[in-house]
Order: C-alpha cells, then sequence, then structure tokens
C-alpha cells in the first residue's frame, strides 16, 4: 500500500479544525506535490520536510509524491502541518505501521535538522482534537505543558522526528509533558494600595459592575494608571469556557504565561500609544497574531495617554468595541478574533501635562480643546463614566484615614451587582447594564419615577445634557442601585450617576 492518512489540526480564528493529511505515493517522475489551499508556509513545508527525513536517518522516497490536506477548503496557516506531512509521508511509503496513527493528531514544525519546533496555537488545536473525540496527540517538547492543560486528551511530546519515528515503530518512548509548575502567582496590584482618590475608587468599582468603559482625565500623578492596573481585580474571575478562549489567543500569539495554567484572571493589556497598528488589532504573516485588543478580550484594554494615540488607531478600535470582534483581513479570506474589552482611557488634560495641574498650564484654551477633542466622536461615545481626577496633595494622603479597602471586598460587592443584573436583563440576552440601549431605559417598565430623573430633565431641557448624556446616566443609576442592592435606582443613584459623567461643562469642552 503506497497511501497513509494523518490527522493534523487547523485554525480559524481561536476554533480548531480536524485536517485529513493524505500522502499518496505512485510511480512516475519523483516530485512532490502539495495539494490543498496550502499558503506559501505550506510550500515552504515541502522543503523542511525532505530535509528533516533524510536528516533523521530515513530514505527519501524516490517516486511521485503527493500529499493533500483536507477538508480542501479550509483555510491553512502557519507551519504546524509539518509533523504530519512527514508522518503520512513516511507511512505512505511503506516505513512506519499504519496501525500506530490511528486517531492521533500530530502537530509541529519540522527544522532542516530534524528538530520539532514549538509552534503558536497548541492550546485551541489540542482542545479542537478532544472535542472531535481524538484521545492522543503528539505535540513539539517545547509546547506539551500547554497541550496537558486541554482535559480528556493523552499528550506524548517529541523533540526530534527520530524519536517520534521511533516511537511508531515500538523502539523508542515519547516524553511526557512537565507537571504544571502549580497555580500562577497570587494578586497582582490590589486597591489597597491606593490612598485616597474616593471618586477613583467609585468610578472604578461602577464601571467594574456595570460592564461600563471608562475614562479618566487628570494629571501625571493622579495616580490613574494605579486605579486602571486595578480594575482586573475587582472583575470576577473568568470561568472554564472564558479562561480558555482567553488563554487559547494566548496561545496563539505565543504568550502563554510560564505556569501553563489557564488563564483565570481577566487579562489586563496596555499598548503604548506608539504601539503599531498590526500590534493593536493583530496581524502578521502566516498564522495572525491576536492584537492588544484581543489579548485583553474578557478583560481590560488600557490606552494612557489616549490623545497621543494616532486618529486612525483611535478609529481602529471603534468596530471592534462595538462587536466584540476583531477581522483581520488576508490575502485569503479573513481571520477572527474575539476582542470584548472593557476599555480605560487615560488623558492629561492638556499637553503640556503639568504635573501641577492647571497651576503652571500654559496651554491656550484652544489647545487644550483640541488635545482632548482628539477624543471625540464615536470612541467616546461608547463611554460611560467620564470622571476628572485631581492631583493627589500631601494633604490628601494625610488625611486618608487608615489602610483602604482591599480588591477582594470591593470585588464581592460587584460580583452581587452583576449577579442582580444578569438575572434582570437574562430574558433580553444582555450580560451588564452597559450593554443596555438607552432607549430600552426610558420605555416602561424600566422607566424611572418623574422625580427620581427630575433633575436629568432639566438638564436635558436646558441643553446641558444631550439625549445620549442622559441615557448613559440612567445605565450607570441602574449600576449603582445594583450595588447598593435597590431594585430600582432612585434619585440618590441618579445624581451620583450624573457625578460619573463630569459634568455637562466637561461634555461640551471635550465634544466642541
Ligand atoms: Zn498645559
Amino acid at each position: 500500500m503506497s497511501y497513509a492518512r494523518v490527522l493534523c489540526v487547523g485554525l480559524v480564528g481561536v476554533t480548531g479544525h480536524l485536517v485529513e493529511v493524505e500522502a499518496d505515493l505512485s510511480q512516475g517522475l519523483p516530485a512532490v506535490v502539495l495539494t490543498g489551499l496550502p499558503d506559501t508556509a505550506l510550500h515552504e513545508a515541502r522543503d523542511r520536510v525532505r530535509a528533516a527525513i533524510l536528516n533523521s536517518g530515513e530514505g527519501w522516497p524516490n517516486r511521485r509524491i503527493t500529499v493533500n490536506l483536507l477538508p480542501a477548503m479550509l483555510p491553512k496557516f502557519g507551519s504546524a502541518f509539518d509533523l504530519s506531512i512527514a508522518i503520512a509521508l513516511l507511512a505512505g511509503a511503506g516505513e512506519l505501521p499504519l496501525k500506530a496513527l490511528d486517531g492521533v493528531v500530530f502537530l509541529g514544525e519540522l527544522g532542516l535538522d530534524g528538530a520539532v519546533r514549538a509552534v503558536r496555537g497548541v492550546l485551541p488545536m489540542v482542545a479542537a482534537a478532544a472535542d472531535a473525540g481524538i484521545r492522543r496527540v503528539v505535540v513539539p517538547r517545547a509546547n506539551a505543558r500547554e497541550a496537558a492543560v486541554v482535559p480528556g486528551i493523552a499528550v506524548g511530546a517529541v523533540d526530534t522526528l527520530r524519536r517520534l519515528i521511533g516511537f511508531l515503530r515500538g523502539n523508542d518512548l515519547l516524553l511526557v509533558p512537565p507537571p504544571e509548575a502549580g497555580p500562577p502567582p497570587p494578586g497582582g496590584p490590589d486597591l489597597a494600595d491606593v490612598a485616597g482618590q474616593e471618586l477613583g475608587r467609585i468610578a472604578l468599582e461602577v464601571a467594574a459592575a456595570g460592564g461600563h468603559h471608562l475614562a479618566l482625565v487628570g494629571p501625571p500623578g493622579a495616580g490613574k494608571t494605579m486605579l486602571a492596573e486595578r480594575l482586573p481585580s475587582i472583575l470576577p474571575e473568568l470561568d472554564d469556557a472564558a479562561a480558555l478562549e482567553v488563554t487559547a489567543l494566548r496561545s496563539i500569539a505565543g504568550v502563554l504565561p510560564p505556569e501553563g495554567a489557564l488563564v483565570r484572571r481577566p487579562p489586563f493589556e496596555a499598548p503604548h500609544h506608539s504601539a503599531s497598528l498590526a500590534a493593536l488589532v493583530g496581524g502578521g504573516p502566516g498564522l495572525a497574531r491576536p492584537g492588544a485588543l484581543s489579548l485583553a478580550h474578557r478583560g481590560v484594554l488600557f490606552l494612557d495617554e489616549a490623545p497621543e494615540f494616532a486618529a486612525r488607531t483611535l478609529q481602529a478600535l471603534r468596530q471592534p468595541l462595538e462587536s466584540g470582534r476583531v477581522i483581520l483581513a488576508r490575502a485569503r479570506g479573513s481571520t477572527e478574533y474575539p476582542a470584548r474589552v472593557q476599555l480605560v482611557l487615560a488623558a492629561n488634560p492638556c499637553p503640556c501635562a503639568s504635573p501641577a495641574g492647571d497651576q503652571y498650564c500654559q496651554c491656550s484654551p484652544g489647545a487644550r480643546r483640541r488635545y482632548l477633542g482628539k477624543l471625540t466622536g464615536p470612541l467616546l461615545d461608547r463611554i460611560d463614566i467620564h470622571i476628572k481626577l485631581a492631583s493627589l496633595g500631601a494633604a490628601q494622603l494625610l488625611t486618608a484615614t487608615g489602610p483602604a479597602e482591599p480588591s477582594a471586598a470591593v470585588a464581592a460587592r460587584v460580583a452581587k451587582a452583576r449577579a442582580a443584573a444578569a438575572a434582570r436583563w437574562s430574558g433580553e440576552g444582555w450580560q451588564v447594564n452597559a450593554d443596555v440601549p438607552g432607549p430600552f431605559l426610558r420605555r416602561p417598565p424600566w422607566r424611572l419615577e418623574a422625580e427620581a430623573t427630575a433633575s436629568l430633565r432639566r438638564g436635558l431641557e436646558s441643553g446641558a445634557l444631550s439625549a445620549r448624556g442622559f441615557d448613559r446616566v440612567l445605565r450607570l443609576a441602574w449600576t449603582i442601585a445594583d450595588l447598593d442592592g435597590r431594585d430600582t435606582p432612585g434619585a440618590a443613584d441618579v445624581a451620583e450617576a450624573a457625578q460619573l459623567r463630569m459634568g455637562d461643562a466637561h461634555d461640551r469642552q471635550i465634544r466642541p
């Protein structure tokens, strides 16, 4: 028999699909033909596979070799197919027992010397194999630990093609994945370290409870970054499905944490304002790398000094914020990664960024307006909470009494509030208050008592508050009521919510 079939996995976004690699060897002019919609990396695979087989001490079959990857319609990126192509080819040539290949998925890139090299995306590939009922997978040694995270599938690791060939012939052993290095280090930054900054803490808690995007404006030293970094510490831990998705995105990006466990804490990504568009949204040749937007999926995307980001970069965030997905146009088809993020923007009040705030600022009113004006438009429209933070003076630090409340205590309130909101909107398919469209909250049965919204309606009539601003205050009022355990927001909740909108003056200031 001069035919063999071996299993592999191809990735489309974060979803893996089983790929059958067929090899057929026939009489004819010696040649290798690869079919099945391969990208350039697959053509390079032909040369790598040949060199690796020869350098593993095996003969090269001098026949006409056809390698076909199925399903043909599935776009195939990256170099993880090398190992399965080599095994299919050797088995087709009668060099390996076909029975040993039955129901096994092979993943890995080959070096010219026959070494098996790590590939990106092994975690979602192995998860897909397990879902498809596969019970054994062979992966590069460097990927063994992440593969072992997936339950219900036996992981064998290899360092060389020679070892794998030996194993399949029954005279060598696979390597055993190293044990998990234990749970990830606890914590991360905690709110207990933030003295003072009362308004900032409240804004952070409300943002966490309602899933609201947040904008922090204040001079350097006001603690904007300190607050933003602590948002993940008060968000709920990721459930199994979300943890797998978040860890899979890190696997595809090649930035898995060293302990080799599922990521349970909502991620925090803070791309620099000089970051390229590709670094932010993703891209690159072969298997596209997820950008910061997708690495922040189910967590926090923090844009410090947001007005310094290029306008087209900020513009590129709009669509993903709306849809929760990033779509990367590729030469062949497109790649889609999830990007459901909570956005935190931070900005100095003006371009000079004087630490003392307004006191020594020499920027003209026009320059200040233009600076924050860069954030206007649809991006800012998505942000429910806008607050202005004062510089933390010595006086404020001294009057802060005792240690500040730790993240765990705040997280408990946030979890309760989120549960209340999720229960209320369960029939509508929304999880958090930030998902709820404004008009919905203005209609019965969710319309608030006239007396609760009297001040807002006055603002609306005088033109001090926009209709969108009105809706945002309503959303925030619901979150504040959820945090305080009330069924319906009252006038006090609405008033507190209005404070988290930085006042109408700001609205006008940043939207000239
Ligand atoms: Zn200034």
